[in-house]
């Protein structure tokens, strides 16, 4: 696997200050692919001065020149699609089909869509008596996990680069070479030296230099609620901008209307997809009691299509993998059914979890309250809709979800009531501009499209 034991700062590739390395390892088999540097506070420190040193000249460029370098680096992004998939799906794990259409090709539809916002937004308005001049808020620091690793650098560096902010990015420890991947797309596509760096290394350690530093204006951070509250108080203290897309637990609530068998094998899908390691998974179907056999019936057969190390990956690391088979285990010391899978290691080698389905599953156990991140689904039975919302609302989380009915409008109307910040109705696609975020401890702050831009603005009133 291709790597560069040194960190892109200031436009080239740069020793890092100390010796140490991060190994990246194959989750599917457990070797050593690669080894990259663990930056010091002291990288951070460099990256961070050359993003502010490059600022002025970048906030200056025009939104078209921006547009330019964004269009360019989307077609990077595309010309080198194969390789960033078979990247991600070595550190990750993912199969590869899967890292081909959605680890390498939404990063392409998403820094498309801010090459077209740089050019289309509206960066001045009229209000009254004043002009509103919608300005960067300066250096960006982006930490980023390792569950999409380039969708999740690409949302938050295309949408900084297209407002005129500069950046430095520390991905994270387990997905470091797509990240090395994306900075040679970077230096390809010409975008100027300084505008973008990267800091490898570990999240104490260069993560926490780079959320604590004061030449940051604004910190973006993915990734857990724990992480995600620390750097939210570190910033708060700082008077600095944040954003933060933290967990989820989202629900799949399927109405006595809908179809169930399409509901349910879209909903157990959702949850597969990328071994589970999705943040706006829908690990709780809701179904009414009346249909409950039959879904959970339905779901056991639509899971056993998802063989590990076929259809379904394994988890990103050992420690996600233990992770989630402890949760297993929780599941059944609390008393819920196991009708598929188990905590029990599915392969030999690799770090693969049996995808598992619970029935008999409360509102109050821990898998029905906590993030597994993991291939496990919990399938919740409800009396009627005000208990089925009372149930989709009742976690601390508040990320995304899902309603499905016989007709559409019944499902908005019953999307109106959930408290969170995407739902999709009736098996509604992924829209790459609709804004993603979540309401309560899922996080601070939207990504993706005009609202992701928004971001990382802020605004400068002249009157007149
Ligand atoms: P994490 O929050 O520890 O790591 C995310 C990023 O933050 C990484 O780049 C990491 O290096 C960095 N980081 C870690 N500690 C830091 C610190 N003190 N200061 C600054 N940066 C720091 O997440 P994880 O350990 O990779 O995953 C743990 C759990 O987080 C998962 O099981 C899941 O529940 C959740 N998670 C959520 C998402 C999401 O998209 N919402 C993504 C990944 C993980």
């Amino acid at each position: 696997m291709k790597q560069h034991d040194a960190m892109y700062i200031d436009g080239s590739w740069r020793p890092a200050a100390g010796s140490g390395t991060i190994d990246v390892v194959n989750p599917a088999d457990g070797q050593v692919i690669a080894a990259v540097p663990a930056g010091s506070a002291q990288d951070v420190d460099a990256a961070v001065r050359a993003a502010r040193a490059a600022l002025p000249a970048w906030a200056a460029t025009s939104p078209a020149e921006r547009a330019g370098l964004l269009t360019a680096l989307r077609d990077q992004l595309a010309a080198r699609a194969e390789e960033i998939a078979e990247t991600v799906t070595a550190e990750l794990g993912s199969p590869l089909a899967f890292s081909t259409a959605v680890h390498a090709g939404v990063p392409v539809a998403v820094c498309g869509s801010y090459a077209e916002l740089a050019r289309s937004y509206a960066f001045e308005e009229k209000i009254g008596n004043s002009t509103v001049l919608h300005e960067p808020v300066g250096v960006v620091g982006a930490i980023t996990p390792w569950n999409y690793p380039l969708h999740q650098v690409v949302a938050k560096v295309a949408p900084a680069l297209a407002a005129g902010c500069t950046v430095v990015l520390k991905p994270a420890e387990d997905t470091p070479l797509v990240a090395q991947l994306f900075a040679e797309c970077v230096d390809a596509a010409g975008i100027p030296a300084g505008v973008f760096n990267l800091v490898t290394g570990l999240g104490p350690v260069a993560g926490q230099a780079l959320a604590e530093h004061e030449g940051v204006d604004l910190v973006s951070f993915t990734g857990s609620t724990a992480v995600g509250r620390k750097i939210g108080a570190a910033a708060g203290a700082a008077v600095k901008r944040v954003a933060l897309e933290l967990g989820g637990k989202s629900a799949n609530v399927i109405l006595p209307s809908a179809d169930l068998a399409k509901a349910v094998g879209v909903g157990v899908a959702n949850v597969m997809a990328n071994s589970g390691q999705t943040c706006s998974a829908w690990t709780r179907m809701l179904v009414h009691e009346d249909r409950y056999a039959e879904a959970v019936e339905l779901a056991v057969a639509a899971v056993a299509k998802y063989v590990p190390g076929e259809r379904v990956g394994p988890l990103v690391n050992a420690k996600q993998r233990d992770r989630v088979r402890g949760y297993i285990e929780q599941g059944v010391a609390q008393g819920a059914k196991v009708v598929a899978g188990g905590p029990e290691a599915p392969r030999e080698t690799g770090y693969y979890v049996k995808p598992t389905v619970f029935a008999d599953v409360t509102p109050e156990m821990t898998i029905a309250q906590e993030e597994i991140f993991g291939p496990v689904l919990s399938i919740l039975p409800y009396r009627d809709e005000d208990d089925a919302a009372r149930i989709a609302n009742g976690t601390v989380y508040g990320l995304a979800g899902a309603v499905w009915a016989g007709e559409a409008e019944e499902a908005v109307a019953f999307a109106r009531r959930l408290d969170t910040g995407q739902v999709d109705i009736n098996g509604g696609r992924f829209n790459p501009l609709a804004p993603f975020g979540g309401y309560k401890q899922s996080g601070v702050g939207r990504e993706l499209g005009p609202h992701g831009l928004t971001e990382y603005l802020q605004t400068k009133s002249l009157q007149f």
